[in-house]
């Protein structure tokens, strides 16, 4: 786990953090008041909620909705705390374990570590691909220093990827039950991925999706249909190595298959509303996680896919 420790320093500091105590050390018994009190003593370990892993390539992996850790001196998120009007605490089983062997399947193949954003505490306590207000449960401070933190971490990845390569890749995993595809999520959603091409060219769809940037600058001048579902688009590297996904050439829009089409980390920090980094949420699919060796077959089929369709497109 290599964790940026002065990163981290400075981001305590920035919170007003001093020394750290174990938050479940405390004595029992406490009163309401106590309780409420010891609550606002502790200090957060960051390191414990959100792993952050340095990458050298404009390449960076997210990933919200794998973690374990459970506190009980966090609040627990619910409808009456979150006002979310998708509202879930599904765990996207085995996702840390993919993206795992998706570093080491890109490293063996290029030499080089994606940068790496992890949650390792529960989608119960914090939502890491929703706006705060629908993320934290109401007046959970420290959730609220957790969540800063993530969001943190890939805004200096970002940052740093495009001050130094001047583009850049995010991939925004997660894990679906609902179909058996990744869904490539662009910000489009299925009603405009039922256009054809031509309609899709012609308007300003591009601009509204998380891939702006690379539409407009990939070095072969694909078009926006072309980006989203061609035979150079990452659909199509993925087909090509192996996983079912959509959209892509042959598989052009779900239909009326479930689909999810992009969330608040894609919208973020993608190249809708401008910036240099392009982002695509997948949703692997329930048998792409599940056992180790379709995990290694799967991680070794993205991380080819990444390196070719960037080559395309760069
Ligand atoms: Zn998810």
């Amino acid at each position: 786990m290599r964790i940026r420790t002065l990163f981290l320093c400075l981001a305590f500091v920035a919170v007003g953090l001093s020394s750290c105590e174990r938050p479940d050390d405390g004595p029992r018994f406490l009163t309401p008041e106590e309780i409420e009190r010891y609550k606002h003593q502790h200090t957060i370990k960051i390191e414990k909620y959100v792993e952050y892993r340095q990458g050298d390539c404009p390449v960076i992996l997210t990933v919200p909705h794998g973690g374990t850790v459970v506190e009980s001196f966090l609040t627990l998120r619910n409808t009456s705390n979150c006002p979310d009007p998708d509202f879930a605490t599904d765990l996207d089983y085995n996702t840390r374990e993919l993206v795992d062997e998706i570093d080491k399947a890109f490293f063996a193949r290029t030499g080089h570590h994606p940068y790496m954003v992890i949650s390792l505490i529960k989608r119960n306590h914090v939502d890491f691909n929703r706006q705060k207000s629908y993320a934290v449960p109401a007046g959970d401070t420290n959730i609220v220093i957790i969540y800063d933190a993530y969001h943190a971490y890939i805004a200096k990845a970002r940052e740093e990827v495009s001050q130094t390569y001047g583009h850049g890749l995010l991939l925004d995993i997660h894990g679906q039950s609902h179909s058996e595809q990744i869904d490539l999520g662009y910000l489009l959603p299925v009603s405009r991925l039922n256009l054809s091409d031509e309609t899709l060219d012609g308007g300003t769809y591009a601009a509204s999706s998380s891939i702006a940037h690379l539409t407009r600058t990939n070095k072969e001048g694909l078009s926006f249909s072309k980006m989203l579902r061609g035979e150079k688009s990452f659909g199509a590297f993925l087909y090509r190595n192996g996983l079912e996904c959509v959209p892509r050439p042959g598989n052009l829009s779900p239909g009326s298959t479930p689909y999810f089409y992009g969330g608040y980390t894609t919208r973020q920090y993608g190249s809708y509303g401008g910036g240099v980094v392009d982002a695509i949420q997948c949703e692997f699919r329930y048998s792409y996680r599940d056992t180790q060796s379709e995990r290694l077959r799967c991680a070794a089929a993205v991380a080819k896919s990444i390196d070719e369709f960037t080559q395309v497109v760069w």
